[in-house]
């Protein structure tokens, strides 16, 4: 059996994202250990093991130890099958990292699917749901897939208690992608999400970006929501050029004062539009299987982070090696080789 060790490279949760949907895709049975051997927490915790029985469920895998804290794992994958699923993390684990496992088996399996995860819906260190409907789906929509992802019940840390629904089909998914330059800037726009939180905290966070960034009343949208269990807030800014939208974003944490979250979120645009390529860091990573599983392509980002090498790494144990990485005036170029389609 293939044998992964999870310490490799980044060493975190996204080792065992990827490897759980390459090993569906190419009906590779594999044992990872080690998982999330660099992380101060090893071991599987509850996103984790949700992304291991939501994999398990959508290609009928035969698995052992999934179980929370578990640092090893076999995995056998059968074919992948659409359909409905529910997914219920437990804990306010972030429902977009479950969606990150198992969005590439729907894609390569050229099917239906519908989801619902319930879990967190605006989690630290993992793609927003702003992030996600504004820069991640309308990049897979020019590759020819089809997914709407709307959020039921918002759910922030610690309560948790969110659940997202999204509707996908990939049957017309495999056209390739190239995002090589930078656009003009079209517009920038703020999102302020705020649940059960005084007025004046998304009034500070918007004013603070009206400041730093000169946006007008219009470009800034506040969502004062009331349903669900927690609270919580959320700063998102969208960079939309053309050709693509990037999008940056933080939650509130107790503690720090609503300015300094805003001031943060600036600071990373500011970051992004003195850098002339067209993909952020955390996109790039994200943006490698969907490639590797269409139709190929290619793209520039501003930096390749761990993650990003970590996830060419993965790809090329599962694939032999699909994705090249070369340093370029604007930025650091991807280029991606499609996955043989009779796979
Ligand atoms: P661990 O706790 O082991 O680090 P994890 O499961 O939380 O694991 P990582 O392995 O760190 O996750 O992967 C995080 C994923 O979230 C990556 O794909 C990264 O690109 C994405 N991500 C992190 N921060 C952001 C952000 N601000 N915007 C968009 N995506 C993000």
């Amino acid at each position: 059996m293939l044998h992964i060790d999870g310490r490799m490279g980044e060493g975190g949760g996204q080792i065992l994202r990827s490897s759980l949907a390459l090993s569906a895709i190419t009906n590779t049975p594999y044992v990872l250990d080690h998982i999330r051997g660099k992380r101060s927490n090893p071991g599987l915790q509850a996103q984790h093991l949700c992304s291991v029985r939501a994999a398990a469920r959508v290609c009928n895998a035969l698995v052992t130890g999934d179980e929370l804290r578990s640092s090893e794992l076999s995995f056998e994958p059968q074919d992948i099958v659409g359909g409905y699923f529910e997914f219920d993390i437990g804990t306010a684990g972030s429902c977009s990292l479950v969606l990150q496992t198992i969005l590439p088996m729907f894609l390569h399996a050229r099917c239906q699917a519908e989801l619902r995860i319930r879990g967190g819906t605006h989690n630290p260190w993992s793609p927003s749901i702003d992030f996600i409907q504004s820069t991640f789906i309308p990049l897979l929509k020019h590759m020819g897939a089809d997914i709407e992802l709307t959020v039921e019940t918002p759910g922030f840390y610690p309560k948790g208690g969110g659940c997202i629904h999204v509707r996908i089909n990939t049957e017309y998914f495999g056209k390739d992608l190239h995002v090589l330059k930078r656009g003009k800037v079209q517009s920038i726009e703020s999102i302020i999400t705020s649940l059960h939180l005084p007025e004046h905290v998304a009034e500070r966070e918007t004013e603070t970006i009206r400041r730093k960034l000169g946006l007008k009343k219009k470009q800034q949208e506040v969502r004062q929501l009331d349903s669900g269990i927690s609270e919580g807030n959320f700063v998102s800014i969208l960079v939309r050029s053309e050709g693509i939208t990037e999008c940056f974003g933080e939650p509130g944490k107790i503690g720090v004062p609503a300015e300094r979250i805003a001031e943060k979120v600036c600071k990373q645009v500011k970051k992004y539009q003195k850098h002339g390529a067209p993909v952020g860091e955390y996109l790039a990573d994200q943006l490698l299987l969907p490639l590797l599983l269409g139709g190929g392509g290619s793209f520039v980002a501003t930096e390749a982070s761990l993650h990003s090498t970590t996830n060419a790494d993965v790809i090329g144990i599962f694939c032999d090696p699909r994705v090249e990485i070369t340093q370029q005036d604007q930025g650091m170029r991807f280029n991606v080789s499609p996955l043989s389609k009779n796979l």
